[in-house]
């Protein structure tokens, strides 16, 4: 019987194998009395095959915008162009900055080399190249832009120390990769060393991400807290999860101000739908997430005891199923049959698990600051050519330049104007930075567009050049 108290949740059952485990998940909650009224939404390969290529429905938008909470089974990405993921789509329509993903061993019941695994790794959920503004630029090249911004890191990393501080974590670690992406990754350490430097009781380090994954996979009890950009945390999580024993166990969330979203770190798994074999854990630990979220802390806690009862109790899933340590091998439904059966149950072994790690929507909003002071002093124009970089820097000089000097031509980010190595590989986009010693104004860079196409250059894009209190806004080409 539904009671107009209770809490409504948006829930998407998904593609693959999202209908069986969200059907699993939810016959758990409702079994132990979560005291929510369940509003379906369309998302997904449905949307998409009716033509709507955000993949959301117009109800879906209004159910979750009333509701402001989204249980969300994993949901196929159709490959190719065309459509746009629902997953990056939610996630930025509503502001859903940080990605939450626990990460933790069951040691010895899901067997593993590394037992002692208790990471959280806080994902930035908006920026970094799941804007997804992709291009083909020339017949050779194509291109998708990164973009770091100042506030967008600064909310995720404030975030991941709230976090830390909240759930009595000692360490926060930064993944960047800004020995190579300076400006970009440069920005988000540069903003994780001014937070962490508010956090004098959290300790705070960071790891170029190549050799910072290297270690996460080798000893991953290291880390405690990993804050990082979208991409690196998209692909350490699963690593995470993977060598904690399956990313079949692992939830997430998918924290915003207003709006969260709550689901399994997993995909749709294609391979296995429709077979009930698939784990209904990652999805189930995403829904616990989501009841501690909604102040639903007793019934989170009574489903989280009775899912590592039935882990320790050795009944399994074929993905996490041994014959050391498993004692039956269930199919989804079954197993969240167990589940219910289990509910009053506490764990014994694993009770070093009860412990909640869950999200909770901190308020992170950005300082203020003093914005610097912005000067244009030049543009990098791209062009489509396919003689060599020499016989290109010809055309461009022979148009009228004036105020600007063509101080370099680069391919593929390497310097090949003025000088440049025989070996060096080129491809049909070059980028040639002009710079003006004087001051320049927009009208200069759009009339030099014009006399360079005019001269018959094949005009790619433009980017502005810009000093912020006197120091250049971009980076040197390769070489320079
Ligand atoms: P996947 O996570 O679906 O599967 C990877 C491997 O793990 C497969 O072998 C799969 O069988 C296994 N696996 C995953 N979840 C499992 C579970 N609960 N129980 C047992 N085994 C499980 O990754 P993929 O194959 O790369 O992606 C499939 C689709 O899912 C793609 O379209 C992708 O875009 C989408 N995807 C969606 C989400 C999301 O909705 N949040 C996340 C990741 C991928």
């Amino acid at each position: 019987m539904e009671s107009s108290a209770r809490r409504r949740v948006a829930v998407a059952r998904g593609d693959g194998i999202g209908p069986e485990i969200m059907d699993a998940t939810l016959s758990i909650l409702e079994a132990a009395g979560a005291d929510l009224e369940f509003v379906p939404i369309r998302i997904g390969s449905a949307v998409y095959a009716e033509g709507t290529t955000s993949g959301v429905s117009d109800d879906a938008w209004q159910a979750i915008s009333d509701t402001k909470v989204i249980l969300k089974a994993p949901v196929t990405t159709p490959q190719g162009g065309g459509v746009k993921s629902v997953n990056v789509t939610i996630r930025t329509a509503y502001g859903l900055f940080a990605n939450v993903r626990p990460c933790l061993s069951y040691s010895p019941y899901v067997p593993t080399r590394y037992p002692g695994i208790n990471l959280v790794i806080v994902r930035e959920n908006e920026e970094d190249v799941y804007g997804g503004i992709e291009h083909r630029q020339s017949h050779d090249v194509t291109q998708a832009l990164k973009l770091i911004s100042r506030p967008g890191s600064e909310r995720v990393i404030r975030y991941a120390f709230e976090y830390a501080r909240h759930f009595g974590r000692s360490k926060v670690t930064c993944f960047t990769k800004d020995n190579i992406l300076k400006m970009t990754d440069g920005l988000f350490h540069q903003v994780f060393n001014e937070v962490s430097a508010e956090y004098p009781d959290i300790q705070a380090d960071h790891w170029i991400v190549d050799i910072g994954t290297a270690r996460l996979a080798d000893t991953p009890e290291l880390f405690d807290v990993i804050v990082t950009p979208n991409l690196y945390g998209d692909i350490i999580s699963d690593v995470a999860a993977e060598i904690a024993g399956s990313v079949g166990m692992a939830g997430s969330a998918n924290v915003g101000a207003e709006v969260s979203m709550f689901e399994a770190i997993h995909g749709s798994a294609p391979g296995i739908a429709g077979q009930n074999v698939a784990n209904p854990s990652g999805l189930l630990q995403g829904a616990i997430q989501m009841l501690y979220h909604l102040g639903m802390g007793p019934v989170a806690s009574r489903i989280n005891d009775a899912w590592l009862y039935t882990i320790e109790s050795g009944v399994h899933t074929a993905d996490v199923f041994d014959t050391v340590h498993s004692t039956k091998l269930v199919g989804t439904r079954e197993f969240a049959g167990t589940v219910v059966a289990n509910l009053g149950q506490a764990p014994r072994k694993l009770a070093g698990h009860r412990t909640s790690t869950n999200p909770v929507a901190f308020s992170v909003t950005p300082a203020a600051r003093r914005l610097e002071e912005k000067r244009l002093t030049g543009m990098d124009a791209f062009f489509e050519w396919r003689d060599t970089p020499e016989e290109l820097a010809q055309m461009v000089l022979s148009v009228e330049l004036d105020p600007f000097e063509l101080v370099m031509i680069s391919n593929r980010g390497q310097a090949v104007y003025p000088n440049r190595h025989p070996e060096t590989f080129l491809v049909d986009q070059y980028r040639c930075r002009f710079l003006a010693p004087a001051p320049i104004r927009h009208e200069d860079l759009v009339s030099l567009l014009g006399r360079l196409v005019g001269s018959g250059l094949d005009l790619l894009k433009m980017e502005g050049l810009f000093e912020f209190d006197g120091a250049p806004g971009y980076s040197l080409g390769q070489g320079e």
